[in-house]
Formats: C-alpha cells, structure tokens, sequence
C-alpha cells in the first residue's frame, strides 16, 4: 500500500476516490465443510475477496494454504487490479484461498473442499462476475472442479468461469508459458531501451519452476547466455554458461536441482549479487532487501515473482541505477493469456498457439512503452510509473460511472 499511496499522491487523486481505491469491494468468508476419507466431516475457512470491478469482471487466483489469511487475500486481490489494469486487460482484481493442507489430503478430500468452497462463493463467480485461476498449489485439476461445480449449479457448462483450465476442456495453447514468455519479452524491451545487445546478455534466474525455467530457456533461444538458475535446493553457476537441456532432465528425473552437476554450487544469497547483466528473480517474495541491494550487481531486473523486492531495497536499487521492470508489468503474461483464454471460451473459437504468443508479444511491448513514457515523463522509476499507469486506469473508469455513494 505504501507504493500506492505514493502513486496516488503524485497522481493528485480526489479524497474521495482514493478512499475508495484503498478498499475492497467485497470479502466473503465461508465455512467449508469437508467429508473426510475417515467418514467424519472436517471444517476449513475459505476466503474470496473481489478488491476492484469497475474496468470488468473480477480475475485472481484460489490458493490452498496453511498461511492463507484475509489481509493477505485483500493484499493479493489489489495487487490483481494493478497487475490487470497496467496491461489494460478489461478485468479488475481478486483473490481467493481455503486455509487448509493440500499435501496432507487425499484426492478424493482435496475435490469435496474445491467444490464445497465452489459452492460456497458462487454467488459472486461468473465470467460476468468473478474468474478464478490456479495459485499456490492448485491446478488445472483443480480449476476443472470449480468449473464443474460452477456448471452443475447453472444447469449448463460455463467454461469461462475459470481460466488455468486443461486445453482438452477450454484452456488456451501458451498458457503454460505466458509468464515466462511476458518476462522474455519485456527483458528484451529492457535491454533495447539500455542500449545493451540482446546476444550473450548474462543471466541469472532465481527459481527454476514454470516461470525461471521458461524465462531462461526462452531468453537462452533469443541469444542470452544463463551463467545461473537455483531452486530450494540451491543455486549452480557456470560462466560459460548453463546446460538448460540437462537441468531440465535433471529435475524431471529427480524432482528439483539438487544433485545438478552443470555448474558450481552457489546459495540462493549469492545468486542475487552475481556480476551478470540481467537478475531475473522468479521463485519468492522478500528476496531483495534493504539489506543486500547494495551488493546486486545486475543491470537490469525483472521480477518475474510476485512481491521479490521490498519497498525499502526500492530506493537503493534506484541510487545504484539499476533499472527495474516492476512485478505487476513483468509477470502480466500469465494474467493477458487467462484474458485470452475467457475471449476464446466466450467466442467458442480457439486460437493457435503463434496467435496466443504474437497478441501476448503485443500487449507486453506495449505495455512496457506505455510504462517508461510515464516514467521519463515524471522521471519515477518504473514500478512507480507501473502503479500510476494502473491506478489512473482505474481512477478514470471510476470518474467516468461516478461514485454510486
Ligand atoms: P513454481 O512452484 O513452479 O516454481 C517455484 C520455484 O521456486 C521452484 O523451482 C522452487 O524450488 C523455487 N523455490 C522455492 N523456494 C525457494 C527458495 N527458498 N529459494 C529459491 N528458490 C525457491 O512457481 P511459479 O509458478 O514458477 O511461480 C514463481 C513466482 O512467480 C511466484 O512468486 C508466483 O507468484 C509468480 N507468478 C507466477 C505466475 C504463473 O503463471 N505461474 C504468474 C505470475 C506470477
């Protein structure tokens, strides 16, 4: 909230309509009661927040976790508005979660909680309303319940309610890879801007899960050399530059990095001050601090995870000149592909993956240009422009209906 505020204040934004921005619309909390593989029947407490509808139906993801908590869930569900207004998607902003466990139910148990919770928040779910999509440990399995729960209550099939979903059953080619892609391709805007040649641009990915794994094999085919990924399990580095092919197997074979002999062994700390010219951050949040962002040496960063760097690393990351491409611009991709995926569902005409990729290549350049002008424009860096470009997008649409008060 304090990157919004200060978005806000240089935005010169009426009272009124900033107390409205700074609250969500919606929270609902429900009682999710669960049949259990034991026969007896377990309680959970889910959440759905809709933080801001008014440039379109809501969008954010459901997260099945032990941390799941309303504020978080609010936080998460303002963080959807600006990510899906800076990339001028026709969406607002939401979140859900259930507070349980995943790891600790059955399949069985895991399909009555989503289609409880399903049932229990389904009067604000609709491709009008409300559209869900996979988060923190929940798939495209999962989405296909809520899918099927959602339909089953409506009497037909609505595909639309959710995005994330399988393709055999109306998910979109190049979902898998949007946000990995977004982050190639706003890396490349970057490097374009700073004058630096794409080829043999030096890279390290924190992370190596669907989006440090297909941002560095994308990024790797467009000229630029990966001298380092890492995972829980550690970093690896290699300066002539890593095997992405043999990491690739590696995890597939063994589940994670650990083991990889493709380069040497580095923390998770040490990865984030390499001497390379692109940081590319895609696994936690709170990753730079106030405390290590003196010793980054990158160029450039893009924070391809949610929330990498604190506000208080903000300013020494801009004393430094290191030129940040901002959460909510970088990893946009994955929420414009899940925009594509409702168009198609809503169309019933499905588009070919080069289609997918060339409008998402589209989106992202032109968000990033839309961006940097407001940032030279007001000489802030580029996550505050992010915000002001997103939260003056919002504010407009407001102005436009009026306040209904
Ligand atoms: P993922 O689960 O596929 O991969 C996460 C990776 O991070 C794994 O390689 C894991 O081992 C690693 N990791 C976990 N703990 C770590 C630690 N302590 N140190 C270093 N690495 C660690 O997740 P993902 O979908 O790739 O998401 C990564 C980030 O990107 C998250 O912040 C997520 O919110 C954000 N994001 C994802 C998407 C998407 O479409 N998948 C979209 C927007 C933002």
């Amino acid at each position: 909230m304090s990157r919004f505020d200060r978005a806000a204040e240089l935005l010169d934004l009426e009272p009124g309509l900033y107390k409205v921005l700074r609250h969500p619309e919606k929270q609902i909390i429900v009682s999710v009661p669960t049949l259990m593989d034991n026969g007896e029947v377990e309680v959970f407490t889910g959440y759905r927040v809709l933080y801001n509808t008014s440039r379109g139906p809501a969008k954010g993801g459901i997260r099945f976790d032990l941390q799941v908590t309303l504020e978080e869930v609010k936080a998460l569900a303002a963080w959807m508005t600006w990510k899906c207004a800076v990339v001028n998607l026709p969406f607002g902003g939401s979140k859900g979660g259930v507070v349980c466990d995943p790891f600790k139910l059955s399949a069985g148990e895991l399909e009555r909680l989503t289609r409880r919770y399903t049932a229990g928040i389904i009067a604000t779910l609709g491709p009008d309303s409300d559209v869900p999509a996979p988060d923190v440990n929940t798939n495209e399995r999962v989405m296909a319940w809520v899918m099927d729960t959602y339909s089953m209550h409506m009497r037909h099939t609505v595909t639309a309610v959710v995005t994330g979903k399988p393709v055999e059953m109306g998910g979109s080619l190049g979902r898998r890879e949007a946000t990995g892609r977004g982050c190639m391709i706003v890396t490349k805007e970057a490097l374009k801007h700073l004058g630096m040649p794409v080829q043999g641009t030096t890279i390290a990915v924190q992370g190596f899960g669907n989006v440090g794994s297909i941002a560095a094999q994308l990024l790797q085919r467009e000229g630029c050399k990966i001298v380092a990924i890492s995972d829980k399990s550690g970093g690896y580095y290699n300066k002539g530059g890593i095997d992405l092919s043999a990491a690739l197997a590696h995890v597939k074979q063994h589940r994670g990095l650990e083991g990889f002999r493709g380069g040497d062994q580095i923390s998770n700390d040490d990865l984030l001050t390499l001497d390379v010219d692109v940081l590319l951050p895609a696994a936690l949040e709170n990753v730079i601090t106030s405390k290590n962002a003196s010793k980054v040496r990158a160029r450039v960063i893009c924070e391809g995870a949610n929330g990498p760097t604190t506000a208080g690393a903000d300013s020494v990351l801009d004393e430094k000149g290191i030129f940040v491409i901002p959460d909510i611009l970088a990893n946009a991709g994955g929420v414009t592909v899940s925009y594509f995926e409702w168009v198609q569902d809503r169309g019933g005409y499905f588009w070919d993956e080069a289609t997918v990729n060339n409008r998402l290549t589209e989106i992202m350049t032109r968000s990033f240009a839309d961006v940097l002008q407001l940032s030279r424009q007001h000489k802030v860096n580029m996550r505050t422009a992010a915000y002001m470009l997103s939260i003056s997008r919002v504010a407009t649409v407001h102005r436009l209906r009026g306040i209904y008060a």
